[in-house]
């Protein structure tokens, strides 16, 4: 097609909108991601998660958090409206997992969303609705305790190609979903979850339960199993005064034995994130000492807020490290001493 003869023309608002929505939801479960990560925000101590048709109907996050309050209603769902991002210089010490303010309205333009919600303020909870736009269309009130329960129906639905793929690989988003679920489960503290799938007429299972324990070990037992627990060695490493990478790995004798990555879980202050470079680096040195099998590892970094950015990818699972050398560099030490032959203790401090 030839250039000269086009005329250079503003691309219709919804169609950016819809474009854009495409790349910060971009599947089942980095659109359940974003809803969990606001009920983490908001507070909750307990988060259901209801799947129907493995998520292809319809998907819905309800939590105990703190809600959302009436004067909030109008603009929730509309493009880069936040309650968590005060100016722009905040985005160095971010304590929230969400600060954009894209996800709702990516769902809008994306699905059909519904929001009830209630705060301590209220003694009724109110039902809203919005359109692809992300406007507040119709309000009414419901009965429900103080939290938020946020619905997505027909997720992809007015975007063809995406929803033939989403419908085809249904399981397969489901099985992603779930692996993130686990992720979450396994460190939050003191948050209960429950995942539940209901099939055909009205078979409800559920995928996943927790108590919210305080501990990542008592995590691990309830979310991979006490056998899994059993082959996990604790990991203790102090990088810095303020850096330190905590958590569990497969002793060397004991791995999954699955594919490569299945069952590694990394995490930068509480974040589940993916680190390629920390994963290579683990089945590399976890190679050495059995080569028949993939290590499980389930690594908290804790570094300062100013220290990374994660605002790389639209869904945030990446994550820049000003100093990430450094502490590749202690890890590997680390997790030599663990899977060296000659040494007993697989707890190490502090490695210069
Ligand atoms: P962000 O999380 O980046 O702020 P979102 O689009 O995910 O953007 O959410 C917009 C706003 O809606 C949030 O800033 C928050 O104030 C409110 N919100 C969304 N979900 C919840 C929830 N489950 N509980 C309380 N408030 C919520
Ligand atoms: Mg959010």
């Amino acid at each position: 097609m030839s250039v000269d003869s086009q005329i250079i023309k503003a691309i219709d608002k919804g169609v950016v909108h819809r474009i854009c929505a495409g790349q910060v939801i971009l599947d089942l479960s980095s659109a359940v991601k974003e809803l969990v990560e606001n009920s983490l925000d908001a507070g909750a101590t307990s988060i259901e998660i209801a799947l129907k048709e493995y998520g292809e109907e319809w998907f819905q996050v309800i939590d105990n958090g703190c809600g959302i309050s009436p004067n909030n209603f109008k603009v929730l769902a509309l493009k880069h409206h936040t309650s968590k991002l005060a100016d722009f210089t905040d985005l160095h010490s971010l304590a929230t997992f969400g600060f954009r303010g894209e996800a709702l309205s990516s769902l809008c333009a994306l699905g059909n969303l519904t929001v009830e919600t209630r705060t301590k303020n209220e003694s009724v909870a109110t039902h809203l609705t919005f359109d692809r736009s992300g406007l507040l269309v119709a309000e009414k009130k419901t009965a429900r305790q103080i939290g938020t329960t946020v619905t997505v129906k027909k997720l992809f639905c007015n975007l063809p190609v995406r929803s033939k793929e989403f419908s085809r690989n249904i399981r397969k988003e489901y099985g992603k979903l779930i692996s993130l679920l686990n992720a979450y489960a396994l460190i939050a503290k003191g948050v209960r979850f429950v995942c539940t799938n209901t099939t055909g007429k009205n078979v409800r299972s559920v995928v996943l339960k927790t108590q919210g324990s305080g501990s990542l070990k008592d995590n691990i037992i309830t979310v991979l199993g006490m056998n899994t627990f059993s082959c996990l060695e604790p990991v203790t490493l102090c990088i810095s005064d303020s850096c330190n990478v905590d958590g569990f790995i497969s002793k060397s004798g004991q791995g999954s034995g699955r594919n490569l990555g299945d069952r590694q879980y990394f995490f930068v202050n509480g974040r589940p994130v993916d680190m390629p470079k920390v994963s290579k680096l683990v089945n590399e040195l976890y190679k050495g000492a059995n080569s028949r099998q993939y290590p499980i590892a389930i690594l908290n970094f804790r570094v300062p807020t100013r220290s990374y950015d994660v605002n790389v990818s639209p869904d945030k699972r990446k994550i820049f490290f000003s100093d990430e050398n450094s502490i590749l560099r202690a890890l590997r030490e680390c997790l030599q001493q663990i899977y060296s032959p000659s040494n007993a203790s697989y707890s190490v401090n502090k490695v210069e």
